[in-house]
C-alpha cells in the first residue's frame, strides 16, 4: 500500500501490510456503514459480465444470472463459521434498495436470475415480506435463489417468496447426526429441519441441502446417518462441503486437539480434507464423500427432477451438451477440472 499522507491510516477498519513492520490494523469502526448509502457494485468492470459468470447447473430457470448480497453478518455462532469480520451483528439493505438493485441488474445488464448469497436472507422477516410484495407486483418476473436458516422461514413466507420468483432455497443442515450437530450449532433439531424442508417443497420451491463432513467428532456411523437423512428428506440439490477449520471460527482455536490438521492455505476451499478427525482417515472420508453424492444422484426423485430441467432450465442442459466431453471426464475422474 502506498502511503499517501497519514490520513488513510487513521481510518478505522483497514488492515494493511508494511514492508518493515508486517501487518497493521487500524482498529474496528465504531459505527457500521449504512448499507443503503452504498452504490451498487460496479458490475460493468467485470469483464464479460453477466454472461461470463455462470450460475451452477440446474440452479436457475433462465440465464444470464448474477450473484448479489443484501446483508452482512449473522447473529448465530456455529463452531465452524468465521464471524470475526462482522461479529454477531446483522446489517442489511432495505427492501426498496434490494428491489432497485434487482431492477438495475435486469435493466442495465439483462440479468434474469439472481442468487442471493446472504448468510441469513430471511432473518428480518418484514424486510423480505416487503421485498417479496414488490417482486410480486413487478410486471416482468425475475427469479432468484436464497439461503435461509430453518428457524427463520414459515409457510406463509415461503408461499410469498415462491410467488415473488424464488426458484431454490438452500438450508444449512450440516449433519444428520443430531449429537454431532449439537456440538457445533445452536438449536440442533433435525425434526424441525426436516419439517422446513417439506414446507419449502410444498410451497413449490426447489430445496438445496447444505451438508458438511469431517467435523471434529465425526464418525463413519455419523456420515451414514447424514446420508440416510439426505435420502429421507425432499432434497433436490446437494452440497457437501469438506469441513475446513478457518481462522476466526470458534473451532479453530482448539483444532489441533481434535484431530490432524494440515494448515495449507492454498487448499482451504472446503474441497479438500485438510482436517482429519480423531478415529477417521482421509481415505475413509473421501470414500464416504463420494458415496454421499452417488446416493443423491441415484435417488429416483432427484433423477426425475433433473429430467424435468430439460424444460425448466433449458440453459443448463444446453451447457452440458456443449461441454459434454469435459463433463464426462469430470464425472468419471471425481476431480475438479484443471486440478
Ligand atoms: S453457519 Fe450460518 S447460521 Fe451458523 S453462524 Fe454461520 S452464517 Fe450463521
Amino acid at each position: 500500500m502506498e502511503k499517501n499522507g497519514d490520513d488513510i491510516f487513521s481510518v478505522p477498519g483497514i488492515i494493511y501490510r508494511e514492508k518493515r513492520d508486517g501487518t497493521r490494523f487500524t482498529g474496528r469502526r465504531s459505527t457500521g456503514l449504512v448499507l443503503d448509502a452504498l452504490p451498487f457494485p460496479s458490475y460493468e468492470k467485470l469483464a464479460g459480465f453477466p454472461h461470463a459468470y455462470k450460475a451452477p447447473l440446474f440452479s436457475y430457470p433462465k440465464a444470464p444470472g448474477s450473484s448479489c448480497i443484501t446483508s452482512r453478518g449473522c447473529p448465530y455462532a456455529c463452531s465452524y463459521c468465521d464471524r470475526s469480520v462482522f461479529g454477531r451483528s446483522f446489517r442489511y439493505n432495505s427492501a426498496e434498495y434490494m428491489y432497485e438493485h434487482v431492477n438495475y441488474l435486469n435493466e442495465r445488464f439483462g440479468v434474469k436470475h439472481i442468487i442471493f448469497y446472504d448468510d441469513q436472507f430471511t432473518f428480518k422477516r418484514e424486510r423480505i415480506v416487503d421485498f417479496a410484495k414488490m417482486m410480486i407486483n413487478r410486471p416482468k418476473k425475475i427469479f432468484f435463489n436464497c439461503v435461509a436458516r430453518a428457524e427463520h422461514i414459515d409457510y406463509d413466507l415461503l408461499l410469498m417468496l415462491k410467488e415473488a420468483g424464488c426458484w431454490m432455497m438452500s438450508l444449512g443442515i450440516e449433519t444428520g447426526d443430531e449429537d454431532l450437530l449439537s456440538q457445533h450449532r445452536q438449536n440442533a433439531n433435525l425434526a424441525m429441519l426436516s419439517e422446513k424442508l417439506h414446507l419449502i417443497k410444498k410451497a413449490g420451491i426447489r430445496t438445496k441441502g447444505l451438508f458438511m463432513i469431517g467435523l471434529p467428532g465425526e464418525t463413519e456411523a455419523g456420515i451414514n446417518k447424514s446420508i440416510g437423512y439426505m435420502l429421507s428428506n425432499p432434497i433436490d440439490e446437494l452440497n457437501v462441503a469438506k469441513f475446513t477449520p478457518f481462522p476466526g471460527s470458534p473451532i479453530y482455536e482448539k483444532i489441533h486437539e481434535l484431530g490432524e490438521f494440515s494448515e495449507n492455505w492454498e487448499l482451504m476451499d472446503c474441497m479438500n480434507f485438510l482436517f482429519i478427525p480423531k478415529g477417521m482417515t482421509k481415505e475413509k472420508l473421501e470414500e464416504l464423500f463420494r458415496l454421499f453424492y452417488r446416493k443423491h444422484f441415484m435417488k429416483p426423485e432427484v433423477l426425475r427432477g433433473y429430467t424435468s430441467m430439460i424444460w425448466r432450465s433449458p440453459d443448463s442442459w444446453r451447457r452440458i451438451t456443449f461441454n459434454l466431453v469435459n463433463f464426462l471426464k469430470f464425472a468419471i475422474s471425481d476431480k475438479r477440472l484443471g486440478s
